[in-house]
């Protein structure tokens, strides 16, 4: 899972700022991890003192409890009894006093506001805040509000005391597409600066202009295609997300508003997206360090800024463990570096194993969701560009839909710009618009495909994918006389 902080560098909160403000460690006990704090919380110990009972707290009761063996802190609305943690936190005891028997949300969000602390700290809820019956009389009040969220007023006072005028979208149709189109009224917009979510009927575009975020997030009204477009005019700051429609109908409104659609709001107050990545391959680097690549959902644009990094989430044991890491270029040694083939859909990551650290070893244990395709990559890109006397290269690539064709659109266009490579899609399971070739590996998908050019002509077959599928490929290439020296099988 993946997550991508601020785009400003280093985020006002990021731990690679070190000046005041920024966050220091204290060596800890021994027996006081991460590790050790996660066990604990498994123990079945009753680490509140309630019970497991949920009480309604009101500020005098949170303000009774603010020495350091009694410590209760409210984080957005939740009170917590941290005493049994003082000794694990990281940051310190001291630290975590800072907010002892009060609301301690401001502080947390300066410090870490990445850290999992609903999960990590899941077993000391002592209950919520109860609510204030008094309304608010002007912002100063309003601020106290147990909640952390800054009210939506404040954000319009700044942008208009920065003179700044506020992005807006629109969107237009026509039969096959719907297009939205964000109007940032800025001029240093670049593909970077917007991030779009698609899953389910829900889509999401957040463009992050300074230190603030325009969201659109939408219920769509009708179906869309998995894949979309994203287009940026620099020079006027438009942005242009096209969507492909499922079916050919004229959309009368774009969908229902959901949470801060069409507003722009400190990204800081934006909260954290995760997305569910696969993890593509995995190669060692040195004794303890790997080059790690995952792939992004189809639905989901997101190119992390240079030298900016993401979150990464695991669950550990039951509890959610987030740690941050620095993508590195796509251009280091691996599989994927040929450019004809890379799209935006990778994520490359340098990282060094600990064997008695917490995260790291159990990301290195995460089984690669390779797919046959994987080693085709390699071999097409040395056939194309290292063997002068090759005449064809044929990719006979086997999905069940078209959304799980993996660079679908860059393998189309090497095969338009490249007269020796041939692509053909074959689904087993496509939609009924679907005009390709269509089941599984078979003789007759076969013949059509792979024929010599002539009696003596020299061939390679690779072949990549489930074991039966693999095995099957085999044997049906027997059948049409192709030699066991010209079938080469990816087999474990
Ligand atoms: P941990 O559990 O943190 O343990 C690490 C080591 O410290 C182990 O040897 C462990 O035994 C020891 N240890 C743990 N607790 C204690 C203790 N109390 N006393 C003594 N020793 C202890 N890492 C990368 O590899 N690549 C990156 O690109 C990268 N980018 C980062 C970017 C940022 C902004 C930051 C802040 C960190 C980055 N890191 C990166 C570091 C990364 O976030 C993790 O800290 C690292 O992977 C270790 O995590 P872990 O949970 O496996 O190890
Ligand atoms: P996939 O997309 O799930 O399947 C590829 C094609 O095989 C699909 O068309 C699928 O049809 C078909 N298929 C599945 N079972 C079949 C069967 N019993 N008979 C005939 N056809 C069948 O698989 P993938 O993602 O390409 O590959 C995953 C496999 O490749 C894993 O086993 C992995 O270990 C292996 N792999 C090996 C290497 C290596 O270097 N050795 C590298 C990467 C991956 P349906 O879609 O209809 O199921």
């Amino acid at each position: 899972m993946l997550n991508v902080p601020s785009q400003s560098f280093p985020a006002p909160s990021s731990q690679q700022r070190v000046a005041s403000g920024g966050r220091s460690k204290v060596p800890l006990k021994q027996g006081r991890s991460l590790m050790d704090w996660i066990r604990l919380t498994k123990s079945g110990k009753d680490l509140t003192g309630l019970k497991g009972r949920l009480i309604e707290v009101t500020e005098e009761e949170l303000k009774k409890h603010n020495q350091k063996d009694d410590c209760w802190i409210c984080i957005r609305g939740f009170v917590y009894n941290v005493t049994p943690y003082m000794e694990y936190h990281p940051g310190g005891e001291d630290e975590l006093m800072r907010a002892a028997g009060s609301d301690g949300t401001d502080l947390f969000d300066q410090v870490h506001r990445w850290v999992n602390y609903e999960s990590m700290l899941k077993e000391c809820v002592v209950g919520r805040m109860a609510v204030k019956s008094a309304v608010p009389k002007d912002y100063r009040e309003e601020k106290k509000v147990l909640n952390g969220m800054l009210p939506k007023s404040q954000v319009t006072d700044t942008l208009a005391k920065e003179g700044r005028s506020s992005p807006s979208y629109d969107w237009f149709q026509t039969d096959s597409i719907v297009t939205i189109v964000i109007y940032t009224k800025q001029k240093d917009i670049n593909l970077d600066s917007v991030i779009v979510d698609h899953q389910d009927d829900s889509f999401r575009a957040e463009t992050l202009i300074k230190d603030y975020s325009y969201i659109i997030h939408i219920e769509l009204s009708h179906e869309i295609e998995e894949d979309f477009s994203v287009r940026v005019v620099e020079n006027v700051g438009k942005i242009e997300i096209v969507l492909k429609k499922k079916e050919s109908t004229s959309w009368k409104h774009l969908g229902h508003p959901l949470e801060n659609h069409n507003s722009l709001i400190p990204k800081k107050d934006t909260g954290l997206y995760y997305r569910k990545c696969r993890l593509i391959s995995k190669e060692g680097v040195t004794h303890d360090t790997k080059l790690f690549c995952l792939m992004l959902p189809p639905s989901t644009h997101l190119q992390v800024p240079v030298g900016q990094h993401v979150y990464l989430k695991l669950t550990i044991t039951g509890t959610e463990i987030v740690k941050p890491y620095t993508p590195v270029s796509d251009s280091l040694p691996s599989e994927f570096k040929e450019p004809v083939l890379l799209n935006n859909k990778y994520i490359f990551f340098l990282i060094k194993i600990y064997p008695a650290g917490l995260f790291t070893p159990e990301l290195d244990q995460l089984q690669i969701a390779g797919t046959g395709f994987t080693p085709m990559v390699k071999i097409l890109n040395f056939a194309l560009t290292n063997i002068p006397s090759l005449r064809k290269v044929k990719l006979m690539f086997f999905n069940k839909t078209e959304d799980d064709i993996i660079w679908r659109s860059q393998l189309e266009k090497l095969a338009f710009k490249d007269k020796r490579f041939d692509v053909e899609f074959v689904l087993s399971a496509p939609t009924s618009e679907w005009n390709g070739k269509r089941g599984h590996i078979s003789p007759a998908l076969l013949s059509e495909f792979l024929k010599r050019s002539s009696d003596n002509s020299k061939v390679l077959i690779c072949i990549c994918g489930p074991t039966p599928f693999t095995e099957q490929g085999i044997r049906l290439l027997h059948d049409r006389n192709f030699s066991k020296e010209e079938i080469h099988s990816f087999t474990a």
